[in-house]
C-alpha cells in the first residue's frame, strides 16, 4: 500500500473531530463525487478515498486503532496459521460497486429521496477484496485462499460484551428495549420520538464486568483465510458475493457480505475478447503465397492450422470452440487467429538474388545492384 493519504486530511478533519462532524464531512464530500452525480474522471477514485476513510473513522473501534497505528492497523499482511474456511460462491455482479464497507444505499436514502421507513436489520460492514487471477484459471476455474482481516464477534465472551461466567443483565431504564419514547410538549403539540436509550447506548443490556478481551465491545478483529471459488469462464469486471463473509454486526444482526473483485492478469500469448481468444501468428511471404500448415498454441496444447495460399495479412483463421469457456453455460468461444507476414530486413546473398528473380518475373522495379552504404563511423 504506497503513501496511502491520512483519514482525517481526506475529510478535511482535525483529529478531535465529533462523531457528528465526521458524518457530516463525509456527506459532503460524497454528495460532491458520487459517481452517479460526478463525471470526472477523478471522481470515482475520490469517493472511494472517502468512503475508506469514513469507513474507518466512523466505526469507534476502527478509528482507535487507526489513531494509535494509522494505516499500519489495517494492512492485510499477517502470518498464514488461521482457521481455513471453506465458502461457495452465491452470485455474480456485472460491475464492481462501491460497498466499501458499509451500507450505502442506507447511508444515502435520505438525500437521493429514497426514503426507507422499514425496521432495518443490524448488518455487519461489507468487505471488498481485489483478486487477480491468470487467463489458464479463468479457463480451468480455481478454488483460491484470500487473508482477510475482518471484525468478528469476541470468541472469549461470545459477543455477548460480558466477561466470561457472567452475562449482562436487562437495562433497567428502557427494560431491554434499546429505545426509549422522547416526549416534547408544547401548548399545541406533543412531539413523541423513540431515541436509543441513553443508559445502555440502545444496546437494552448492561454489562457490569466488561469482557477483558474485547474491552467489553463484544467484538475483535482477526486474520481469516478464505476460499473463493472462482467459477470456470470469469472474466475481470466480475464481482463474487460471500454471504456472510464480511464483518459482524455492532448490535445483534447478521454478519455483512464479502465481496471479491476479480482482475484476469493480461497473458503473453493470447489477448482475451469477451469469450474469445486473440493469437498473432506470423508466417513468411512465401508461406502466405503458397498457403502451409502450422501449428498454433491453445489454452490446451498446439493445434494445427491450415494456411490456404494468396492469404493476406490481418486475415483471421477461426479455430471453432478453442476459446475462453462460458461463464454459466455450455460451449466456449473461439481462438481467432491473426495472420501477420514477416518481411525479413537482412537477407543472404541468394535470397537476395532469388527475391531479385522473382520481382523480374513479377515485372516490378526494386532496388538492386549494391547496396546502400550507410554513413557513420567506421
Ligand atoms: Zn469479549
Ligand atoms: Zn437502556
Amino acid at each position: 500500500m504506497a503513501s496511502k493519504r491520512d483519514y482525517y486530511n481526506i475529510l478535511g478533519l482535525s483529529r478531535s473531530a465529533s462523531a457528528e462532524e465526521i458524518k457530516d464531512a463525509y456527506r459532503k464530500l460524497a454528495m460532491k463525487y458520487h459517481p452517479d452525480r460526478n463525471k470526472s474522471p477523478e471522481a470515482e477514485g475520490k469517493f472511494k478515498e472517502i468512503s475508506e476513510a469514513y469507513a474507518v473513522l466512523s466505526d469507534p473501534n476502527k478509528r482507535r486503532q487507526y489513531d494509535m497505528l494509522g494505516h499500519a492497523g489495517f494492512d492485510q499482511r499477517y502470518s498464514p496459521d488461521d482457521i481455513f474456511r471453506g465458502v461457495d460462491f452465491e452470485s455474480i455482479f456485472r460491475n464492481f460497486g462501491f460497498g466499501f464497507g458499509f451500507n450505502f444505499e442506507d447511508f444515502f436514502s435520505p438525500i437521493f429521496g429514497r426514503r426507507n421507513l422499514r425496521r432495518r436489520i443490524v448488518r455487519g460492514r461489507d468487505l471488498v477484496y481485489d483478486l487477480e487471477i491468470s487467463l489458464e484459471e479463468a479457463a480451468k476455474g480455481a478454488e483460491k485462499r484470500i487473508q482477510i482481516n475482518r471484525v468478528e464477534k469476541c470468541e472469549t465472551c461470545k459477543g455477548t460484551r460480558a466477561s466470561p461466567g457472567t452475562s449482562p443483565r436487562g437495562c433497567p431504564k428502557c427494560n431491554g428495549a434499546g429505545q426509549i419514547q422522547d416526549v416534547q410538549r408544547n401548548r399545541f403539540s406533543m412531539f413523541v420520538r423513540v431515541v436509543p436509550c441513553p443508559k445502555c447506548q440502545g444496546k437494552g443490556e448492561i454489562v457490569d464486568s466488561p469482557c477483558r478481551k474485547c474491552k467489553g465491545t463484544g467484538l475483535e478483529e482477526r486474520e481469516r483465510r478464505i476460499a473463493v471459488k472462482v467459477p470456470v469462464g470469469i472474466d475481470s469486471g466480475y464481482q463474487l458475493r460471500l454471504r456472510g463473509q464480511g464483518e459482524a454486526p455492532l448490535e445483534k444482526g447478521i454478519p455483512g457480505d464479502l465481496y471479491v473483485n476479480i482482475y484476469v492478469a493480461p497473458h503473453r500469448t493470447f489477448k482475451r475478447a469477451g469469450d474469445n481468444l486473440l493469437y498473432n501468428l506470423e508466417i513468411g511471404f512465401p508461406q502466405a503465397a503458397l498457403g502451409t500448415s502450422t501449428t498454433v498454441p491453445t489454452l490446451d496444447g498446439e493445434t494445427e492450422v491450415k494456411i490456404h495460399h494468396g492469404i493476406h495479412p490481418g486475415d483471421v483463421i477461426k479455430l471453432k470452440g478453442k476459446g475462453m469457456p462460458r461463464l454459466r453455460r455450455n460451449g466456449r468461444g473461439d481462438l481467432l487467429v491473426q495472420v501477420d507476414i514477416s518481411i525479413p530486413k537482412n537477407l543472404t546473398k541468394k535470397q537476395k538474388m532469388l527475391i531479385e528473380e522473382l520481382a523480374k518475373e513479377f515485372k516490378q522495379k526494386v532496388n538492386t545492384g549494391r547496396r546502400f552504404k550507410i554513413l557513420g563511423n567506421h
